[in-house]
């Protein structure tokens, strides 16, 4: 990718930020996590150029070799991923900006446990399989304010910030529209909440029109 693509890219996705987001509100504001999983750090640099400043990565191994290869820049780095249990320590030292893939309860007694052993902090979202999909992590809908508060409550150490989920994966435009408003009701529903992270390359307008405030897009900034 080359920089004049990469500027490319990035105001085609702003724009249609913007329109979804004024659709909402003035002062709907819509972060951009640029998903860079599927690539180099030679491309997230020329992204970096072009002013995106947040990444994510969904492998704590690809998180830890991409933030040694661009340790000179002030990037925000977001872990997206299903996170393994044997890997919780090695994402706790890579000081991630935010970790959007809290996914059972069980995880998050473990995360607890070892940010408290370390004695650091990490700021979190709690993952909700909205259209409740085999295939898919996340905790179910019916349980998540539940489950939100019991976190709050039991885990000081992880810091929760709000939900993410990922659209339903179907042509039927119902249907992912309907898994977002499920993931926006449960935000609405959890007491602080500030992030609600969801929309993807394929659906991040229809999200931010649902109420997203985060957006998680990788092909169509890097392609
Ligand atoms: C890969 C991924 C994305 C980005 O998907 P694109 O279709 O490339 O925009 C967003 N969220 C999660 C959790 C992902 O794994």
């Amino acid at each position: 990718m080359d920089k004049n693509k990469a500027i490319k890219n990035l105001d085609n996705v702003i724009k249609k930020i913007e329109f979804a987001r004024l659709n909402v509100s003035d002062h709907h504001i819509v972060q951009i996590v640029a998903v860079s999983k599927y690539s180099t750090s030679k491309d997230i640099s020329i992204l970096y150029e072009a002013g995106q400043r947040a990444f994510g990565e969904n492998k704590v191994q690809d998180l830890k070799q991409k933030q040694e290869e661009l340790n000179d820049l002030p990037i925000s780095w977001h872990f997206i991923g299903t996170l393994q249990k044997n890997k919780i320590n090695n994402l706790i030292d890579l000081n991630p900006t935010l970790m959007h893939s809290l996914d059972n309860l069980d995880l998050a007694k473990e995360l607890d446990k070892k940010l408290k052993i370390k004695n650091k902090k990490m700021n979190c979202l709690l993952q909700i399989n909205s259209a409740n999909e085999d295939s898919k992590s996340g905790v179910n809908p019916q349980e998540a304010v539940e489950i939100y508060n019991e976190i709050k409550e039991k885990y000081k150490n992880i810091i929760l910030k709000g939900v993410m989920s990922i659209g339903a994966h179907s042509e039927d435009k119902k249907l992912i529209e309907d898994s977002f408003k499920s993931t926006k009701n449960i935000f609405d529903n959890c007491n602080d909440a500030k992030i609600c992270s969801m929309g993807m390359s394929s659906d991040f307008e229809t999200a931010i029109l649902n109420g997203s405030n985060m957006v998680r897009v990788g092909r169509s900034l890097f392609n």
